[in-house]
Parts: C-alpha cells; structure tokens; sequence
C-alpha cells in the first residue's frame, strides 16, 4: 500500500512527512482539509474520514479551479458583451442627440424665416397705410392753402379799400352801386 503510494506521482513524493507517524503525507483528508500519512487513515485521528491520495485531490482540486476559472472566463465575456452594448449605446445616444440638435436647428431656422417674412411684410403694410394716410393729409393741406389763398385773394381788395377815401371805389368793392 506505502509503495503504491510513493509511486503514486511527482505530487505525492512533495508532500514532506507526518509529524506523527514520519510517513509520507500521501493523502488528503476530504473532512478537515489536511494532507494525512496511510496510518493517520488506518490508526490515526482521521479513522472513518473520506480521503483521497493527494494527487486525485489535486486533480479535482484543479478540476474545480478550472470550473471557476470558466465561470470567470464566462462572466468576463457576459460583461465584456455588456460593454460593448453600452459603448453601442453611447453611439446611439450621441447620435441621437446630434439628429435632435440638428432637428431643432433647422426647426428654429424655420421659425426665424418665417417671423422675419411676417416682420417684414407687416412693416410694409404698415408703411403703405402710412402713406395712404400722409397722401390724404397732403390732399387736405394742399385744399386748406387753396382755401387760404382764395380767401387772401378775396381780401385783397378789401384791404385796398380800407387804405383809400373813395366812397365809390368802396362801394364798387362791397359791390354795391352808388348809382342806385
Ligand atoms: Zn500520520
Ligand atoms: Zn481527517
């Protein structure tokens, strides 16, 4: 059984020695997690435990390494997936930011295009009422000197009659006749 053991692999033979039986610590005691000589098993304090020789300890020691290791190897790629997405994402939110940006641009454009036409085209009705206005008012004022004029000229006369002593001349202007 000891021979077996100590030929059982480069493993085992690493293992050092029992501190209490001075055998090799070929196996590996499931319970207490301890590397244990054959007469711990057979006599010693690991009676009735489940051991296994070290290297088959090894070995699914390295097989559960190697499960986690996998469950990393997938969980790192799960996230990596997810970092990519998000990335994607980033590009997407960008790209949708600029659309809008530009969307509401072209939109505000729009809109000033179009107050500046309704600015105008408001400025000139209201000039163009203006000038009906100012051409109607200059028609007034052009009646209203007519008017002035005639009556300056119909007071001519009578002014001319206030600076002379002639009875006729001004009868003749009050147009009434001295001849009767
Ligand atoms: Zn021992
Ligand atoms: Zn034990």
């Amino acid at each position: 059984m000891e021979a077996s053991i100590e030929g059982a692999g480069a493993a085992a033979m690493e293992v050092g020695r029992c501190a209490e039986h001075g055998k090799k610590l070929a196996y590996f005691c499931k319970r207490e997690k301890l590397r244990v000589c054959s007469k711990c098993v057979i006599l010693g304090s690991h009676q009735g435990h489940t051991v296994v020789p070290v290297e088959e300890a090894l070995s699914e020691l390295k097989e559960l390494l190697s499960a986690c290791s996998k469950e990393l190897e997938s969980k790192s790629l799960e996230q990596s997936s997810r970092l990519e997405e998000i990335d994607q994402n980033v590009t997407t939110t960008k790209e949708e930011v600029e659309a809008l940006q530009r969307q509401v641009g072209d939109d505000f454009d729009a809109l000033r295009s179009f107050l500046d036409a309704e600015e105008k085209a408001l400025k000139e009705q209201i000039a163009a009422e203006a000038q009906d206005t100012l051409q109607e008012l200059s028609r007034l004022k052009m009646e209203c000197l007519q008017r002035v004029e005639s009556l300056r000229t119909l007071a001519e006369p009578l002014h001319s009659a206030l600076q002379t002593d002639n009875l006729s001349e001004v009868l003749k202007v009050l147009n009434i006749s001295s001849d009767g």
